[in-house]
């Protein structure tokens, strides 16, 4: 979600005292998609993190969506998926876990 100069991620988890990586990944690809130079991550718990992308954990953040979006190019070449890291935890909670060859929730 887009809010005047800033974009904002509302999850429905809580977080303790630091937000989740994943989160600020998240936050970083949706800066970068938008344009905007701050992020704001809010928590179910009403923990919030208000964050530009020249903070050294955003800097770092915004590395790793670009090394993300540089493995999803290349897959898209090559028609092959990347690696990734399937537990049966997270194909069990999986939408597409039927019908994917990957699952490790078989
Ligand atoms: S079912 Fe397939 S797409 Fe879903 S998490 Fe597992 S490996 Fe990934």
């Amino acid at each position: 979600m887009c809010e005047k100069n800033s974009t904002a991620e509302y999850k429905s988890s809580a977080a303790d005292d630091k937000p989740h990586p994943g989160d600020l990944v998240q936050l970083a690809a949706a800066m970068m998609a938008t344009g905007v130079q701050t992020g704001v991550l809010k928590y179910k718990n009403e923990r919030f993190n208000t964050f530009k992308s020249t903070d050294p954990v955003m800097k770092q953040a915004i590395q790793r969506a670009m090394n993300i979006m540089a493995q999803m190019r290349k897959s898209l070449v090559s028609n092959v998926p990347p690696a990734g890291t399937p537990t049966v935890n997270k194909c069990k909670a999986c939408p597409i876990n039927k019908q994917c060859s990957f699952s490790s929730g078989k």
